[in-house]
């Protein structure tokens, strides 16, 4: 977030959009399809529920304003600042006990226009506002990013110089220390203090892309995803997931620093995370839905009728339906008298020919 320049070159200031204002406006004058304004009414629920993040659809902004939407997509470390900035004064005017209270607010944009296939990332698209959609793998543990760092300088005669670095922003992907000390103008070593540094809250994720998007004999392919913040555990291995941010190349190794080689893997700095479908444990079942599961198992072709409801339009395979019926019901873990454990869920391996409509059975 560092990465914008503060200052505009000279000559280009008068004729600059001033994108914060046009961001602030939309935020107090967009009215939905019967009238209401929503974004008042979103913010109102933020700052009640005390939420860091105000959530925004991006068809709101291509309605409001053309430009603003392309504003977006071809310059997003620019505009989601400009946007967090003018939501962090829209809620000092409009909600001024949490603006107090509130710390750092994020705009967080969701339901792009365009959503691209994991494999269909290139590196045109770096630096860009994009969406992608897959299966979530692999979660790290969460870990904290120092954002802004609480520096000592310790004079030759002994005095203690204490400031915050950067003054403006975010620490980038480095620890950076000034040049010179801020208090005192001089060089000279600048001691970190970790406790009165800030941090923020950081995980990794991997997604990878949904299995009917892999072409017919490939291996399926993944792309990392950083989580900051309130976004921060918002998705579990297994869950579907709509993600947006900026696509973004880190080096592939750690060695690659020293060894110079300018070959980079992409990333996602994600701006919102939208879990599709969420793991099966997650499913409430209530006493509605347990009755008429009782009253469904009374039913004597209720084994035949559950085989017939899998992938209805191919025809036959009714003892490879089967398997997959009982696939998706698992069984009973056991545990053994000696404690060993027998698992509950079934794996199942489906073998034959191309073109037997192996893969349509398994979706
Ligand atoms: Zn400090
Ligand atoms: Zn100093």
């Amino acid at each position: 977030m560092s990465r914008v320049a503060e200052v505009p070159p000279a000559g280009v200031a008068e004729e600059a959009v001033d994108w914060k204002i046009k961001f602030y406006k939309f935020l107090q004058d967009f009215r939905d399809t019967s009238g209401n304004f929503k974004y008042r009414e979103r913010v109102f629920r933020m700052a009640h529920m005390m939420q860091k993040s105000l959530v925004v659809d991006f068809s709101d902004i291509i309605l409001y304003d053309r430009a603003l939407a392309r504003h977006i997509e071809e310059e997003p470390d620019q505009a989601l600042e400009e946007f967090s900035s003018a939501l962090a004064e829209y809620l000092r005017k409009e909600q001024p006990e949490y603006a107090e209270v509130a710390g750092r607010v994020y705009a967080r944009i969701r339901q792009p226009p365009r959503v691209l296939k994991i494999r269909e990332l290139t590196s045109d698209y770096i630096g860009k506002f994009v969406a992608i959609e897959g299966i979530v793998t692999r979660v790290t543990r969460v870990e904290a990013k120092l954002v802004k760092a609480h520096y000592v300088h310790i004079t030759p005669e002994g005095a203690l110089h204490e400031f915050d670095y950067p003054e403006q922003g975010e620490m980038g992907e480095r620890i950076e220390k000034p040049v010179v000390c801020p208090v005192c103008g001089r060089t000279g070593r600048f001691e970190l203090v970790l406790e009165k540094s800030k941090f923020l809250d950081w995980q990794k994720i991997v997604v990878q892309e949904r299995p009917e998007e892999i072409p017919p004999g490939q291996i399926p392919r993944s792309i990392e995803v950083v989580l900051t913040g309130d976004l921060v555990d918002s998705a579990r291995p297994g869950d579907r997931s709509l993600i947006t941010g900026i696509l973004r190349v880190m080096p592939t190794q750690a060695v690659q620093k020293a060894s110079g080689r300018s070959v980079f893997s992409f990333y996602i700095e994600a701006n919102h995370v939208d879990v599709q479908q969420k793991v099966l444990e997650e499913i409430e079942i209530t006493r509605e839905d347990e009755e008429k599961i009782r009253e469904l198992a009374k039913d004597p072709w209720i084994r035949e009728k559950i085989i017939a409801s899998i992938a209805p339009s191919i025809y036959g395979y009714y003892d490879i339906k089967e398997a997959i019926a009982l696939l998706l019901f698992g069984g009973v873990p056991k545990l053994m008298f000696d404690g060993t454990r027998i698992r509950g869920d079934i794996h199942v391996l489906l073998v034959g020919d191309p073109g037997t409509a192996k893969s349509q059975l398994l979706q």
